[in-house]
């Protein structure tokens, strides 16, 4: 093996400590969830973070005075446990107020940290490349590591992601076949490739019939770096090619590092040859991801390549469905619908609001409403209101009445046109920041008193006219989502 480190240098190195620590954290997380149960766990510790260690001394984060007194009252000493059985060195656990940097493994961090109130994902549980992954017993040890909320049951499927849904059951049962070599999964953040991909592993490891190795790419890179300083690439290379499924998630990851990446091609090749399956997950297709090199991305391409789109509305609804009854918290369809109208971002951010709502209830033992939803959720709310465009406004309501763009602001009179037209003036003042007269230039250069006009008119007729109002109703909700 030849090789620069590309890009090691002492972030890598920090980085690499982290990802040792996220490990060992993810352990325990799955343990602890085991031990206390799944409600429990979401309402008191899926928030904590992992901070540094400092001697023997592991520094855990809590978002808030309250969880933090909770965590240490209750699971304190279990927490200092479970860390020194981790890490024999570790002999106590700090417990602080603050948001941790998220202990997960795929850059999920970033997401946490554009909404800081959010709860902090779950860390993803990697399955370590085990040494003789052909044996039973090492079968049933790789069920483990893989996080047990990620599977088939558990994945709600709706237009959006039928079809990645679909390839990723096929490949669960039946790896390697023609067609299907690799499985390229592809989509925004938080759409559900890396459950997809935990949930191929589980069923597979699950039925105890083939080795799965699923890891980031980030983690790829740094275990292929590890192994170069060990003088260990012919044991990693080795690990890596024994196993039955190989799942890399997050390729994009790999983009710019060259040495790794070109690890990454040989692996590949050696064990698509070998009749072995890939599953891959980035956040382009293929074709889009610039940066990889030519030859990989033509292999990537040349299996399976499924797209998950942005979710819709019907499919957030299923989710929290599926969700909250999981969760055993009665929570009404109108808060349900509520979250799947203003959180349209992704599934993780959705999921993020519900469990912060179900940790409130059970919490205080209230009942969970309409009301008390917007008060826990404001941050994440306010950050979801979406800054719709007065052309936006237009377009749709054009579309909806079913006349031309230009009319929006052309001169013409008629009822046809100057409803539609005001309807969408009305809209703008309601939905955009704009004033008055920004608004009326948008319209044809109309003077602010028409705006005035059109958004009074607009409020009576509502009151008038029930099929009206609903009408307005209904393209304000379409534009806010
Ligand atoms: P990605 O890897 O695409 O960024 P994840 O697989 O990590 O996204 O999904 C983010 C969160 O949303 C996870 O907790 C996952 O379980 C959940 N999630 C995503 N899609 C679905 C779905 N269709 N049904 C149930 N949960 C989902
Ligand atoms: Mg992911």
């Amino acid at each position: 093996m030849t090789g620069g480190l590309e890009g090691y240098d002492e972030v890598a190195e920090a980085n690499a400590q982290k990802s040792i620590l996220d490990i060992h954290w993810s352990r325990i997380c799955a343990r602890l969830k085991a031990e206390v149960g799944e409600v429990e766990y979401n309402t008191w510790l899926r928030q904590m973070g992992v901070g540094p260690v400092e001697e023997d001394e592991i520094t855990l984060y809590l978002p808030t005075r309250f969880l933090r007194d909770w965590v240490r009252w209750q699971y304190g000493d279990r927490l200092g446990a479970l860390w020194h059985a981790e890490i024999p060195a570790i002999r106590r656990v700090e417990l602080q107020v603050a948001r941790g940097p998220s202990s997960s493994a795929e850059g999920e961090a970033a997401t946490a940290e554009s909404h800081p109130a959010a709860p902090v994902a779950a860390p993803v549980v990697e399955a370590a490349v085990v040494e003789e992954p052909r044996t039973a017993e090492v079968r049933s040890d790789l069920a483990a590591p893989l996080d047990p909320r990620f599977t088939f049951e558990t994945f709600v499927v709706g237009k959006p992601n039928e079809f990645a849904y679909a390839c990723a059951r096929r490949v669960a049962e039946r790896p390697s076949s023609p067609g299907f070599n690799p499985l390229f999964l592809y989509g925004g953040v938080g759409l559900g490739k890396t459950h997809l991909m935990h949930a191929i592993g589980s069923e597979l490891v699950r039925e105890g019939r083939v080795s799965v190795a699923y890891m980031s790419a980030e983690k790829f890179m740094y275990r292929f770096i590890a192994a170069i300083r060990s003088q260990s690439t012919m044991e990693f290379k080795e690990q890596l090619r024994s196993v039955d499924v190989l799942m890399i998630d997050d390729l994009q990851f790999l983009i710019g590092k060259d040495n790794t990446q070109e690890e990454f091609f040989h692996t590949f090749n050696a064990l698509v040859d070998a009749g072995r399956q890939i599953v891959v997950s980035a956040d382009k297709s293929p074709s889009d991801l610039s940066g990889l090199e030519d030859r990989l991305r033509t292999r990537l391409g040349c299996g399976m390549v499924a797209d998950i789109h942005a979710t819709t509305f019907e499919l957030r609804i299923s989710i929290l469905e599926a969700k909250a009854t999981a969760s055993g918290v009665d929570v009404p369809a109108k808060v349900l619908e509520f979250l799947a109208h203003k959180i349209t971002s992704n599934v993780r951010e959705l999921e993020g609001a519900l469990n912060r709502l179900i940790a409130h209830a059970n919490l205080f033992g209230r009942p969970v409403t309409l009301e008390a939803t917007q008060d826990v959720l404001h941050d994440i709310l306010k950050a979801n209101n979406r800054r719709v465009t007065i052309e936006e406004i237009q377009r749709k309501v054009a579309e909806h009445w079913n006349i031309r763009l230009t009319d929006m602001s052309s001169a013409r009179r008629s009822t046809v046109v100057a409803r539609p037209r005001q309807v969408a003036m009305y809209l703008s003042k309601q939905l955009t920041s704009r004033s008055l007269p920004e608004i009326g230039r948008k319209f044809g250069n109309r003077d602010h008193t028409t705006v005035i006009y059109a958004v009074r008119r607009v409020m009576e007729l509502m009151e008038q006219d029930p099929a009206f109002a609903e009408d307005v109703e209904l393209l304000r909700r379409m534009l806010e989502s």
